[in-house]
């Protein structure tokens, strides 16, 4: 199979328009976790049209009261049709699950 190659935007859900065929660009609904983190990054441009939500959770890490650890990052996509989109970018975040966040140590 041919490589298809890297594209520069992502596209509406259910696009089909030329340039998602050829793989320049892709349909949000096809679009991959590291797809939609190079977005949120600026990497790939944002021809959805839709609205895009952020979730993050945090859980305190337990053996500093005071500090909290990352566990997930959620991306959510609202639909206009009432559905949404979700992806878990947590593994494509410069920010990695588990690392300890809390006051500064002097
Ligand atoms: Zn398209």
């Amino acid at each position: 199979m041919d490589e298809k190659k890297r594209p520069i935007a992502i596209d509406p859900p259910d696009c089909g328009c030329t340039e998602c065929i050829v793989g320049e660009y892709v349909p949000l609904r096809e679009a991959s976790e590291d797809q939609i983190a190079q977005m949120l990054r600026g990497e790939l441009r944002d021809h959805t049209s839709v609205p895009f939500r952020v979730s993050a959770r945090w859980e305190l890490y337990d053996p500093h009261p005071d500090s909290q650890h990352l566990v997930s990052v959620q991306v959510i996509a609202d639909l206009w049709n009432g559905t949404t989109l979700t992806w878990d970018v947590t593994p494509y975040l410069d920010v990695l699950p588990g690392q300890v966040f809390g006051p500064p140590r002097d």
